[in-house]
């Protein structure tokens, strides 16, 4: 699938004037009408494998809100090939936003137990689902594998990175954030802000993906203090914030991703952590899908 080239749009507000920052987004929530931001990207090169091997089901894995289900299934529908999600937690009905349309567009769900999909690199149960599949190609949970990383590295292609200090993005694997990294010029700091809690793994699994790259860059860091309360959790505060984005400066969030990073880039600004002067450009990793209820 063609990856289109999106806008990067200037964003004001007046913590941003106050603090003598400026702020871009870019947009890839606008890459695809449906498929989330980032997912696509990540897809790119998986899929580009799927043809080479001739491979005739797309295998993947996801909770219930996943954005990544979703892109996988949507991607399925529009080239005519069989997907099959193996989603997290034996109770899927009634079927969310998310799980109906993966329906529609025809994936077949295979609901496994939080026990065995926590250990869904070595379960026999799932070993069997998916053998129970013709010529099964399994792309990881989150599109989050080395070809994932390469695939969202392609987010900087046509930007000029001249023009910013700083480019900050959400992270639940870490392959996004590490395909940027991968994609940045060494004067820009990237930043991925951590959208569960306890991510200290995320670090070593971008320095992973980094190395099997060759890639040796300092240029980075992952921004722990911003989860909120962990993956899906939200307060009133950050609830608020979102809606207020959204009414007030027409940028639309949502709080499981953008909203916590964002979020974390003006709070960042206001305490002067980013300094006066900076140029940030905001990566809009998409996700207003999972957020539907
Ligand atoms: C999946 C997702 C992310 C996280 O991407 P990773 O590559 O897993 O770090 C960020 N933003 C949105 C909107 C997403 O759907």
């Amino acid at each position: 699938m063609k990856l289109k080239s999106v806008p990067i749009e200037s964003f004001q507000h007046p913590i941003l004037s106050q603090c003598g920052v400026s702020v871009d987004v870019k947009r890839d929530d606008l890459i695809h009408p449906v498929i989330s931001g980032n997912k696509l990207y990540k897809l790119h090169f998986n899929l580009a494998e799927f043809d080479r091997k001739k491979m005739k089901t797309l295998i993947t894995f996801g909770g219930a809100y996943s954005n990544h289900l979703h892109a996988v299934a949507c991607v399925g529908k529009e080239l005519g090939v069989p997907t099959v999600g193996i989603v997290r937690g034996e109770q899927l009905l009634p079927l969310n936003p998310t799980l109906k349309d993966c329906v529609t567009w025809g994936m077949i769900l295979e609901p496994v137990s939080r026990a065995i999909y926590r250990q869904k690199n070595k379960s026999e149960q799932i070993q069997e689902i998916i053998s129970k599949y013709n010529s099964a190609y399994v792309v990881p949970e989150g599109g989050g594998n080395l070809l994932g990383v390469k695939g969202a590295a392609l987010m900087l292609g046509d930007v000029q990175q001249d023009n910013y200090d700083v480019i900050a993005v959400a992270s639940g694997t870490g392959a996004t954030v590490a395909g940027l990294i991968y994609a940045s010029e060494p004067h820009v700091k990237v930043i991925g802000f951590a959208t569960l809690k306890g991510a200290s793994w995320m670090a070593g699994e971008v320095e992973g993906f980094l190395k099997q790259l060759g890639c040796h860059k300092s240029n980075w860091e992952i921004n722990c203090d911003y989860h909120f309360g962990g993956y899906g959790k939200k307060n009133n505060e950050l609830a608020s914030f979102v809606d207020e984005i959204g009414s007030c400066y027409a940028l639309d969030l949502e709080p499981i991703y953008t909203g916590k990073a964002f979020y974390g880039v003006l709070d960042m600004v206001a305490r002067g952590v980013i300094k006066e002067n900076s140029r940030v450009l905001f990566i809009h990793s998409g996700g207003l899908q999972g957020a539907r209820t």
